[in-house]
């Protein structure tokens, strides 16, 4: 930019704003953003120190409205202003913080009574000069001499241009450093801890949704380790294009792991199978779009593509939510929870950053905080839908055991238990018995009474064997009318006690049929184990006694001898 350009620039700004009076920054303890002290100029191109100390001098500099500057993404140049006095009469040493780690280009300049002290280049847009510590964005040790300084910092990035800027006295930094790898120790051990735990659940249960949270909690750890500079320092500190595009690619990236979590988690192909189809063409072609613009380095399009995908990302997190809410899918309460408590947390910080809230630590790292409890949040929506699924498994299981009318045993479950307490009560020598019984002219009950009260009797049956038998016995409906109890610990005598007394019972139900009282009976078959070698062989033997008990005239017990009733 040649000066006749930039003088005619100046003298715009100059025409246009009045000149800002900026007071001198005192260096004492100080560790909020110095925002409010600093003064801003935003160049087209960038301008060297002296254009700029120039341009100052005219007054082109505006003093900055926000605690934390922030520029915007693919922002013009910008040169920052702070002045600085050292009130005591030996040099002070501070560390300036500046910036963010992404920042690609920082030129840095402390002056002294028109000299430069210090003149330093930072920024992951080269491999060479300052390098951003992880967490702590740059941190550059300055020796500030008595008096006043000014500091020009000229900074640059196709990333969002946030710019805060504090002057940390050594336990100011050493406090700053603590809580930093604190805070990103227990952030990212808690997030691994998550991950891994899910991967697990998923080797052992190889249910989906826990891959998928598990890759979504992976993305987001890669992106918030990219974002800070740690990703930058530890895995890729010599790449130059991971520097630039790891970004936008891994913002994508959560973006499409987070909706095809949703996608399933959801189940939206069932509920909702448009709208999981079009959520995931979405999501895939705002990643498939990112591809040309790295191929193209187009930087700033990158920027913009990821941006959008994550706030949609986000709302559509929010809407599928509510959506499957209002279906009637239970686990839709936390993970709506979660995505508003992460929706939240960004909110904040972003708030404290545009200088809307106090810009605190706590302000500052709430997107961590939101996005630390979205993840717990989200584990236990995955925790409360397994639980869910045991329990319809569970129901399953038992229904698939249990006559749905009466609650007894079926014939499959009978069978299972029944040989089982055939081998044991065998091994262990114990007496085992066994009662057929079949409903006496049922088909007339439901001839003339209807087959609800037929229904009905065959419940009241059902519910007199269960009072009046022992927990170890096995209860069947073996048939439409015809119950077996398979009696452990029972001999002959006392299973013939027990089939009269239920004999008795059954013919003392009285129930309501449709026009008339109706007095149900039964007929037995009663037989202990002697020399059958299976159970298979006793159920015939009382099946034949039962048949016996019904042609001596029914509603009658029938042991091995004769039937009496
Ligand atoms: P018997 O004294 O010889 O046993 O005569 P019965 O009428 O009881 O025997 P039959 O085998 O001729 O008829 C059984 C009837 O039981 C016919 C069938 O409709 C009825 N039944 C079977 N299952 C059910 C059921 O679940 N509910 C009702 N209400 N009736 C049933
Ligand atoms: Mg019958
Ligand atoms: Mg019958």
């Amino acid at each position: 930019m040649s000066a006749h350009l930039l003088r005619l620039f100046c003298l715009a700004w100059l025409l246009c704003l009045p000149a800002p009076a900026l007071a001198w920054l005192e260096v004492t303890e100080q560790t909020q953003p110095l925002g409010r002290h600093l003064s801003l100029l935003s160049t087209p191109e960038p301008i060297g120190l002296e254009a700029a100390i120039r341009a100052r001098q005219a007054g082109a500099f505006q003093p900055s409205p926000h605690a934390v500057p922030r520029l915007g993404i693919g922002a013009a140049a910008h040169w920052l202003y702070l002045p600085l006095i050292n009130p005591s009469d030996q040099p002070l040493r501070r560390t300036l913080q500046l910036g963010k780690a992404w920042i690609d280009q920082l030129n840095i300049h402390l002056l002294s009574d028109g000299r430069v002290l210090h003149r330093v280049k930072a920024g992951d847009g080269q491999l060479q000069g300052l390098q951003a510590t992880p967490g702590m964005d740059y941190l550059l040790t300055l020796e500030l001499p008595p008096g006043r300084s000014e500091l020009y910092v000229q900074a640059h990035s196709g990333d969002p241009l946030i710019l805060p800027v504090r002057l940390l006295s050594d336990s100011d930094l050493e406090h700053a450093r603590t809580s930093t790898q604190y805070g990103y120790g227990a952030l990212y051990g808690f997030m691994l801890a998550l991950m891994a735990y899910n991967l697990m659940l998923y080797a052992g249960l190889k249910d989906r949704n826990n891959l998928n949270y598990s890759l979504y909690l992976a993305a987001f750890i890669l992106l918030n380790l990219s974002y800070t500079g740690h990703a930058g320092t530890w895995l890729w500190p010599d790449s130059l294009l991971l520097k630039r595009y790891a970004n936008p690619a891994l913002m994508s990236a959560v973006a499409w792991l987070g909706l095809h979590f949703a996608r399933h988690f959801l189940d939206l192909d069932a509920h909702a199978p448009r709208l999981a189809r079009a959520v995931s063409r979405g999501a895939t072609a705002s990643v498939l779009l990112l591809l040309p613009c790295i191929a193209f380095d187009w930087h700033a399009t990158a920027l913009w593509l990821a941006f959008a995908s994550v706030l949609i990302y986000t709302l559509l997190m929010v809407v599928l939510g509510v959506i499957s809410l209002r279906r009637g899918r239970l686990a839709a309460r936390y993970f709506l929870a979660a995505t508003l408590c992460g929706m939240l947390g960004t909110a904040l910080t972003d708030l404290s950053v545009w200088g809307l809230l106090p810009f605190t630590e706590l302000t500052y790292r709430a997107v961590d905080i939101g996005i630390a409890l979205e993840a717990t949040l989200l584990a236990l929506a995955l925790a409360y839908q397994m639980r869910q699924h045991q329990h319809a498994r569970r129901q399953a299981e038992s229904l698939a055991r249990t006559d749905p009318l009466t609650g007894l045993l079926n014939r499959r479950a009978f069978l299972e238990q029944g040989n089982a307490l055939w081998s044991t009560t065998r091994r262990h020598a114990q007496p085992l018995a066994l009662i057929m019984f079949d409903l006496d002219h049922f088909k007339d009950i439901n001839d003339r009474h209807g087959h609800d009260t037929g229904d009905s009797c065959l419940i009241a049956t059902a519910r007199l064997l269960t009072q009046q038998c022992r927990t170890g016995d096995l209860l069947a409906r073996w048939g439409g009318e015809e119950f077996l109890l398979l009696l452990p610990n029972t001999s002959l005598d006392e299973a013939l006690v027990l089939a009269e007394r239920l004999r008795q019972a059954i013919a003392g139900l009285s129930l309501h049929g449709r026009d008339a009282p109706l007095t149900p009976s039964a007929s037995f078959g009663v037989v202990s184990r002697e020399q059958q070698p299976h159970l298979e062989q006793l159920i015939n033997t009382a099946d034949e006694r039962l048949y016996q008990a019904k042609q001596d005239g029914r509603n009658r017990v029938c042991g091995p001898q004769a039937s009496y009733g």
